[in-house]
């Protein structure tokens, strides 16, 4: 039994390699893929921006339309002036004008809107193109560096799971799966030994038999509290050894 528990301590040191470097195989693309949403972002502006300045270019040209019709209009009513034989009709005719040059006047307002509101649309979408580019180099030479990080790290990963499988031959399958469970769960700690009927993982004070059988060690025994495998501290025996 002191094999195994030797064992376990060594597998809870390959488990936290493994963890680690797991932790950190999630991490490496992090800001890879806080650039590739900057960038989706982006890209998402300046489409809607080239959008909105369509939208722009078409009411400009409604808005002409409408504005040559209105001038025709005019033209028409400025033709009749000469015609015009009563006041009454020639006030009729200028407020007509009048009236035609109103409109005219807040068309040609709408269009400059639309005009200016192109204008710096075309810029924003200038400097959104730069931006747009930059971060596509970005993101190019971020991906090497990930990838590149990222084998080094599987490598690594890969190293720790093949002295996982070297050191839990002869373990049980079980408790090799409850163990991992366990040191993930609990702060890397899977198995502590009992010290003056005390669990040391968790404080709790266990009951004689119970650590009577953990310290017969004929199976392993885990905490009822908090699920670490134990083993009986035996301070004459376990001279020299590092003891949690
Ligand atoms: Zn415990």
């Amino acid at each position: 039994m002191k094999k195994t528990f030797e064992k376990l301590r060594d597998l809870q040191e390959i488990l936290l390699k493994e963890f680690e470097a797991e932790s950190e195989i999630d991490d490496i693309p992090r800001e890879l893929n806080e650039l590739k949403k900057q960038y989706t972002k982006v890209e998402r502006s300046i489409k809607e921006m080239e959008q909105s300045g369509e939208n722009n270019q078409k009411k400009i040209k409604e808005v002409q339309k409408q504005k040559s019709e209105l001038q025709l209009n005019k033209e028409k009513y400025e033709g009749q002036i000469p015609l015009i034989k009563t006041q009454k009709e020639y006030e009729a005719l200028t407020s007509e004008i009048a009236q035609l040059d109103e409109k005219l006047q807040l068309i040609e307002e709408e269009e400059l809107n639309a005009d200016q509101e192109i204008e710096s649309l075309n810029k924003s979408i200038e400097e959104m193109k730069d931006l747009h580019g930059t971060l596509k180099k970005e993101i190019s030479e971020k991906q090497k560096e990930v990838n590149q990080a990222l084998g080094k790290k599987q490598k690594e990963l890969d190293k720790y799971l093949k002295e996982k499988e070297k050191i839990s031959s002869g373990l049980d399958e079980e408790v090799i799966y409850k163990f991992e469970k366990i040191v993930r769960k609990k702060e890397g700690i899977g198995i502590v030994s009992i010290k003056n009927s005390i669990c040391m993982g968790c404080n709790m004070i266990l009951p004689p038999q119970f650590v009577n059988d953990v310290r017969r060690e004929e199976e392993i025994i885990f905490c009822p509290n908090c699920s670490r495998i134990l083993y009986y501290y035996d301070h004459e025996h376990v001279d020299g050894e590092v003891v949690v």
